[in-house]
């Protein structure tokens, strides 16, 4: 019997029984709108004895629904599987890596696979339905009485039959089949196209996957526990042959192992001293707390097409591998990675790959209809609990890496960062890396420092640090994660060297420094040159709280207002009134000071919950800033009516980001004008733009004619001038504003606003360097805005300077070769 239809996965059942084979197809298609190909070979051409089955009714029944989309092939017991297995040998090789034989009971097995199939799955996606079906039955029944179908006796029973292969052997290495030679187990597994079962013999359990990270961890095989393997397919033998030496090879470990104590930290010299990338000035000397991530809350609601959430989710997962193989792309290029650090990331990869986690998930969002926030949530959370109830600590400890990697995926899912901040006393916050929610939760006065493993200068959440006048050192690597809570450190966010439990003369030392920095801010009351030229000298902010914050460090206003950061972890929009509220409380701080507000930049690395954008491949690249603000005008409209109302009295200024045409400025200025139009009595307002893409800066002599002023973000600039993500800290060096590529960009967006007779500021990190301010100043830029803790010592600089000698400098360093050069040739002239 055959049900034809294209381009879906096709079902074989090889069963004794051809009334068997079409009772189960009856049953099946009572559960389908669609048809699915399916093929019956069952029963024997013998009136007399009609069971049994037949290797060529097989070959045809696969062939007739055969397609490139593959063929799930599930079986009855016995000869049934042994006929399956012969009539693939009679197919072509490229026909076979089409084709696979599900170990899944056939009723159960079969109606899953033909409806997941009706639906247009993927063969993946059928195998991991079919082999889920069982589950269901599992949970409504008591589980123990389930257990002895599967256990070893099985195994047994299997190799009996002559069915497959199985080998036994004794586990050696110390810690036995622990994290890391789980993964490589589950790595060589994934290799093999058999099914591959194990089973620990000394503790009697139940078999699991061998193919499934967690289920191969959490079946906590020990030192000298005899473990059974079963493959069943085409490369059985060899696979077990692998699977062997890996065992009989200790995973690769020393038979005998000196345990770490976890909480001691492998320095890489004797001084105890770790360097990293200085992100945020200061000093900082506390003690630690580590702070890891914890899973959001999300919340559920029954999707209408659960496949194309399934995809949805495969596309997030597909994401956060990503992060994580750059993560260890980075390390990788460290001589100071230790190779275990690079191990628990790539088992990390296997826990998202894991057959048994996405098993679980599928069927929570096809069979139940949950939206896929909440199947993986729930599924990790399961997995994590399993973790916790093993008895061996070492393994118990490995829930932190699932809630890790899940922690990834749901922020990716829900685009909502992890968990607030509870601290009680002033400490040093030791981190994986920092999200810009939860940087936004830092409080200074509790938060002494923050050292991260990985991290980047340019990220969101770095400036965000900076804003705080937070010391911060970012990519010290994985063993910062080892230190004890509690232990002290000290560190330099000025050079980026962290010290470990630092010795009395290393504390004394850095008193000193901090004395140094100290003096260096009695800062004079204006930026004014030593030949009298007066530079603006503003200040970045994020909210009301760091606003007081800028003019208590001497902030003559705001050159940059990050509004997309005032409404993070918002689940809804906020009103009218309540931006109005927030952007006049601001306007009331400042009193006739300036105040640039930028519009949204939602996009790249930000993102705010309740705009829900869609999932791109290069985000930075994509519907970022006023690209997104132009795709959700009435959002757009409310920030602008909020602003305008808080404008009145006040000196604000409305900033467009991320602009890259003159036709966008003009969609945002007609926007305005209507605005303006609909709120009669209030003062024109003055409109500026970002100049931070390289077609701004190319066209800036059209742009500067749509705008009052420029405002150039060297943090976007230089990622694409430079082709190099600013959150990579792989490629950080290169985003670098100090190369003379960027530079020159700055000054030709300086010429064409100068020509425009318009004002141009910078507000990226380059205007808080001290080595960049004489440049930025020869070049001609009229105002500065940096994070309110550079404030005084810019303004130091500043008054140093004289415009003729740095108009000499600006001139020489376009033409060096490279970033480098242009440090030290300043530091050479200036003696900075
Ligand atoms: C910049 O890109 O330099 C800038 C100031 O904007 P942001 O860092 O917020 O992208
Ligand atoms: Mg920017």
């Amino acid at each position: 019997m055959t049900t034809s239809s294209e381009n879906k996965v096709g079902i074989v059942l090889v069963s004794h029984s051809a009334k068997l084979a079409e009772a189960v197809v009856e049953l099946a298609e009572q559960m389908t709108q669609e048809p699915a190909p399916i093929a019956i070979a069952a029963g024997i051409d013998d009136p007399e004895n009609p069971f049994g089955t037949d290797v060529i009714k097989v070959q045809e029944a696969i062939e007739s629904v055969y397609s490139d989309a593959g063929v799930v092939i599930l079986m009855d017991l016995g000869s049934a599987v042994m006929s399956t297995e012969m009539a693939l040998e009679f197919l072509s090789s490229s026909q076979r890596n089409h084709i696979k034989i599900c170990t899944a009971p056939l009723v159960e097995g079969a109606i899953s696979a033909i409806v997941q199939a009706s639906l247009g799955a993927n063969i993946q996606q059928v195998m991991a339905e079919a082999n889920a079906a069982l589950k269901s039955k599992i949970s409504q029944i008591n589980v123990d009485e389930i257990v002895p179908d599967k256990n070893l006796e099985n195994i047994n029973n299997i190799e009996k039959e002559n069915l497959s292969n199985t080998i036994q052997t004794t586990v050696k290495n110390q810690l036995g089949i622990h994290a890391r030679p789980a993964a490589k187990l589950v790595a060589l597994a994934n290799q093999f196209q058999s099914e591959i079962i194990l089973g620990n013999l000394t503790k009697n359990s139940q078999v699991i996957n061998a193919k499934s990270i967690n289920q191969v961890i959490t079946l906590a095989v020990k030192q000298g526990d005899e473990v059974v393997i079963t493959a069943t397919g085409n490369d059985a033998d060899l696979a077990l042959t692998k699977i062997q030496e890996l065992i009989t090879n200790n995973f690769g470990e020393a038979e005998v192992i000196v345990k770490k104590t976890p909480t001691t930290l492998t320095t890489p010299d004797a001084t105890n001293k770790l360097i990293g990338t200085p992100a945020s000035p200061g000093i900082a000397v506390g003690t630690v707390v580590h702070y890891q991530p914890t899973i959001p809350e999300v919340e559920d609601y029954p999707v209408e097409y659960p496949e194309v959430e399934w995809q949805y989710l495969q596309l997030i997962l597909e994401t956060a591998k990503k992060e994580i193989q750059g993560i260890i792309d980075s390390l990788s290029n460290k001589s100071t990675t230790d190779k275990t650090q690079t191990d628990i990331l790539q088992t990390q990869l296997l826990y998202i790959e894991d057959p048994t986690l996405l098993e679980q998930v599928h069927q929570l969002i096809v069979a139940e209809n949950h939206c896929a926030a909440v199947a993986w949530k729930t599924s990790i959370e399961a997995m994590i609990n399993t973790y916790k109830e093993l008895e061996d600590p070492y393994l118990q400890a490995r829930a932190i890496d699932i809630k890790d990697v899940g922690g990834r995926v749901l922020q990716l899912l829900t685009g909502e960062s992890s968990s607030s901040l509870n601290l009680s006393q002033p400490v040093i916050l030791v981190t994986p890396d920092l999200t810009p929610s939860v940087a936004l939760q830092l409080k200074s006065n509790m938060v002494l420092g923050i050292c991260t493993s990985a991290g980047s200068v340019t990220a969101h959440s770095t400036l965000i640090v900076n804003t705080l006048g937070i010391p911060m050192v970012v990519g010290v690597g994985t063993q910062l994660l080892s230190l004890a809570t509690d232990s002290q450190i000290a560190l330099d966010g000025a050079t980026g060297e962290v010290w470990i439990e630092p010795s009395q003369t290393q504390l004394q030392e850095l008193g000193a420094k901090q004395s140094q920095t100290f003096e260096k801010s009695q800062a004079p009351q204006e930026a004014i040159t030593k030949d009298g030229r007066k530079i603006s000298l503003m200040a970045n902010i994020v909210g009301v709280a760091d606003a007081e914050f800028a003019l208590e460090c001497g902030a003559e206003g705001v050159g940059l207002l990050r509004s997309e950061f005032l409404y993070l972890d918002r689940q809804t929009q906020p009103t009218e009134a309540e931006e109005y509220e927030t952007y006049r409380a601001i306007a009331q701080i400042m009193g006739s000071r300036p105040l640039t507000i930028r519009t949204l930049d939602i996009g790249g690395d930000k993102q705010v919950p309740y705009i829900k954008l869609e999932s791109e491949a290069n985000p930075f690249l994509g519907c970022r800033g006023i690209r997104q603000s132009l795709d959700t005008p009435e959002i757009l409209r409310t920030q602008l009516r909020a602003i305008l109302q808080a404008s009145h009295g006040h000196n604000i200024k409305v900033m467009f980001p991320m602009v890259t045409s003159v036709q966008e400025v003009r969609a945002a200025k007609k926007i305005l004008t209507e605005v303006e139009n609909s709120l009669p009595g209030l003062n024109k307002i003055k409109v500026g733009i970002m100049v931070e893409v390289p077609a701004a800066v190319t066209m800036a002599n059209q742009l500067a004619k749509e705008v009052d002023f420029f405002s150039i973000g060297t943090n976007d600039l230089s990622q694409y001038v430079m082709a190099a993500d600013r959150t990579n800290s792989k490629v950080a060096n290169l985003a670098n504003g100090l190369e003379p590529a960027v530079l020159r960009m700055i000054q030709q967006t300086v010429i064409a606003a100068h020509e425009a007779e318009i004002s141009v500021s910078i507000c990226g990190q380059l205007g808080s360097n001290p080595v960049a301010v004489p440049i930025l100043l020869g070049l001609g830029v009229d105002e500065l805005s940096v994070a309110p803790p550079a404030i005084s010592i810019v303004k130091t600089v500043i008054s140093q300077l004289d415009m003729s000698e740095v108009e000499a400098i600006a001139h020489s360093v376009l033409q060096l070769d490279g970033a480098k050069s242009v440090q030290e040739y300043v530091v050479a002239q200036l003696g900075i």
